[in-house]
């Protein structure tokens, strides 16, 4: 098909029918979490495939995570497609308002390929249950999962309903010449700027998922053995090729060492001496990312954890740098890999301050017992979201909404919030017939009075 096309023909077909009746939402839906059931080996297999992923991730981080949304979105898809009354002030009597769910019309996806299940899927169920036709387009690097999503979505939807358009860059490109009713795109933020652009041409509303580098503090309180693991824990799954894994961490300085060797330990502890033959372990998604972490690392004399890797495999063992100052190369871009630099700090409030000057990071981890501190540090830095004591795991409950500001992105969702993205409100007053207040009408003359007595 004529990638030109593919808006038009999911348009033409709402412009014929409308939204999508919300029982064959329900309907698919189901269908959609029955089919990830099925094919989970399957699913496995292209995440093992391009990632190394284990089968616990695979289903922790993508396929059950997908399961346990579609379990939400169906329990609540009734009362969230309801037309909700409102309140109308005295002054509008005998009007009634309503709020109406309805949907865009057609939306585009754009996935990456971290957690190429998930990041496809999760929106399209969003998209799906507020009424859009939906365009797809999964990443081309994690190729074997995006045949795998290919599959699943013929399974389940008609082509006028879903259709996944697999390719790259210039797929990408020819997408982004039609016009969209929403675009949804999760990358990196220097192709969000190329989306946010191509959106522009037809004011088409925009979610970014973008990325950035999130700062994990350890603040003098913390509980530095908690701290240590949860922080291993959100760096290494997957590789660190988490959109919300934490990119460095800041550490007083006299707890610097410690908190390195409880780092190794836990490294140790949940991939075992030998890391390689971990099969909890993932890779590196392909050479171009492996070379790029590799020359991160070129220029750093810190490295406290030399371990030997394997391009040929896709092999990039955790390395941590300590020492780390703020002006490193390795503090300039997102590292997206398993490299965990250690910045030690002699003052709380400088280190508020540099955080507070950089880019908005996506998320931020806090580790702290002091409940004034806690409190006060996170009024005070500009983040997406993230967890105090713990990393990762705001993503993981449907009732916190997810999502970025300034360069870390625009919009959230999950949950209800992702309904809300994919939705437009519309607003209806209905008046009735009989009585007619006449204060609104001209002549003016004395009603003054009257409409400041209403309108206080
Ligand atoms: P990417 O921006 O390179 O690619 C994302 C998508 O855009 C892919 O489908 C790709 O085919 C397409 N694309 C790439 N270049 C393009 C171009 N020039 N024109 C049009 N389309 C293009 O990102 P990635 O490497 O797949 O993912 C890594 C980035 O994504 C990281 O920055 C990470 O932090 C971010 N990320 C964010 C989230 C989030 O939820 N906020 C989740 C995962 C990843």
């Amino acid at each position: 098909m004529n990638h030109s096309h593919f808006a038009q023909k999911l348009r033409n077909k709402v412009h014929e029918s409308g939204d999508l009746p919300i029982d064959l939402r329900r309907k698919r839906l189901e269908k959609l979490r029955d089919v990830i059931r099925k094919k989970e080996a399957l699913i496995n297999q292209g995440l093992k495939a391009d990632l190394g992923k284990s089968e616990f991730e695979s289903y922790m981080t993508e396929s059950g995570y997908i399961i346990e949304e579609l379990t939400f979105t169906l329990k609540h898809l009734a009362s969230w497609t309801h037309p909700q009354k409102v309140k109308t002030p005295l002054r509008l009597f005998p009007g009634k308002s309503k709020i109406y769910p309805s949907a865009y019309g057609v939306v585009l996806i754009i996935s990456p390929w971290n957690y190429p299940l998930q990041l496809a899927l999760l929106p399209l169920i969003s998209a799906f249950a507020a009424g859009n036709r939906i365009v797809l387009k999964p990443s081309e690097l994690s190729s074997h999962t995006s045949k795998v999503i290919r599959e699943i979505v013929d399974e389940v939807f008609q082509d006028d309903e879903v259709i996944v358009v697999n390719g790259g860059i210039q797929e990408t490109e020819a997408l982004l010449k039609e016009r969209w009713d929403y675009i949804f795109f999760t990358g990196s933020s220097s192709v969000g700027k190329i989306i946010l652009k191509s959106a522009a041409e037809n004011l088409t509303p925009v979610t970014l998922e973008l990325g950035g580098k999130s700062p994990c503090l350890v603040e003098e309180s913390a509980n530095l053995e908690m701290a240590a693991k949860r922080c291993v824990w959100g760096k290494f799954l997957n590789a660190g090729q988490t959109c919300v894994a934490p990119d460095y961490v800041l550490i007083p300085r006299k707890h610097q060492d410690e908190f390195i060797k409880k780092i190794g330990s836990y490294i140790d502890a949940f991939y075992g001496k030998d890391i390689r033959t971990s099969n909890d372990y993932s890779r590196i998604i392909d050479e171009k990312n492996f070379d790029r972490l590799k020359n991160l690392l070129h220029f750093s004399g810190k490295i406290v954890n030399p371990t030997p890797d394997c391009r040929e495999e896709k092999f990039f063992p955790p390395v941590i740098l300590k020492d780390v100052t703020w002006d490193d190369e390795i503090m300039r871009e997102e590292i997206f890999g398993p490299i965990l630099p250690v910045i030690p700090y002699d003052n709380l409030e400088e280190v508020i301050r540099r955080i507070v000057s950089r880019p908005r990071p996506l998320a931020f981890y806090l580790f702290s017992e002091n409940k004034k501190i806690k409190e006060e540090i996170i009024k005070k830095v500009p983040f997406g979201g993230g967890c105090v004591n713990d990393t990762v795991l705001h993503l993981a409950n449907p009732y916190l909404p997810f999502g970025g500001l300034g360069a870390s992105g625009m919009g959230s969702y999950h949950g209800k919030k992702s309904f809300e993205t994919f939705s437009h409100f519309k607003s209806v007053f209905e008046n009735g017939s009989v009585l007619d207040v006449p204060v609104r009408y001209p002549p003016y003359k004395s009603k003054l009075g009257w409409l400041k007595f209403f309108m206080r």
